[in-house]
């Protein structure tokens, strides 16, 4: 199965995709924690792709074209943060089309822009398993800390203010149209994102199971 969780920054899709794995034995396949990966370990493509996020811009289409390319595979995946524009999502189409794949369903996460700054500014991320945690709404048991495996918690560099501007910006104008797409095929249903996280997973189940 091969399942797209789409929505701009902050609505919940990697808390979404984390436990999806967890609960159905799927793979994430989250695009900003592989270029997160390439910058850490200092990669060509990791300082390539580091100015684009840090300013909350997109990285070009081509190279993350090629990153997901290299990720299809007969695991049943959840793509998490691909694509985010058209040119993105038709050169995906044309690539399940070559392995002979589909995409199962799109959901599509919607949230109010107010409440995702409020939601961004307080992230902080685990540095060891990825884990978000909220400063206010879903604090860590200890300041800090992972309550999950005691990892350091950060702040991603594009959660900063500026960053968070230019993101929604991004998503409205070059993400956002994508939503029209996946209607127009008839794969894509909305989920209310202002819930509780494990509300927002019962709806998932619930598409999910009704597709079986
Ligand atoms: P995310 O963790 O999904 O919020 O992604 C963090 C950042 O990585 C984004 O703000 C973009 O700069 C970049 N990025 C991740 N996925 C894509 C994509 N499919 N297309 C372009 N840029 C991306």
């Amino acid at each position: 199965m091969y399942l797209m969780l789409l929505g701009a920054p902050g609505v919940g899709k990697g808390t979404q995709a984390k436990v999806l794995e967890e609960k159905f034995n799927m793979t994430q396949v989250s695009t900003g924690d592989i270029l997160r990966a390439e910058i850490a370990k200092g990669t060509e493509l990791g300082k390539l792709a580091k100015s684009f996020i840090e300013a909350g811009n997109l990285v070009p289409d081509n190279i993350m074209i090629g990153i997901i390319g290299k990720e299809l595979d007969d695991r049943d995946l959840i793509f998490d943060g691909f694509p985010r524009t058209l040119a993105q999502a038709e050169a995906f189409e044309m690539m399940l089309e070559k392995l002979n794949k589909k995409l199962d369903f799109v959901i599509n996460i919607s949230l109010d822009d107010k409440i995702i700054v409020g939601r961004l500014s307080g992230r902080m991320i685990c540095r060891n398993c990825g884990q978000s945690f909220h400063l206010q709404f879903a604090k860590p048991k200890v300041d800090g800390f992972c309550d999950l495996c005691n990892g350091e918690l950060y702040q991603r560099p594009d959660d900063r203010p500026e960053s968070i501007t230019e993101r929604l910006n991004n998503y409205h104008s070059k993400t956002k149209p994508l939503i029209n797409f996946y209607e127009k095929k008839k794969i894509l249903v909305s989920i209310d994102g202002d819930k509780d996280s494990s509300e927002v997973f019962k709806e998932i189940v619930k598409v999910m199971k009704g597709k079986e």
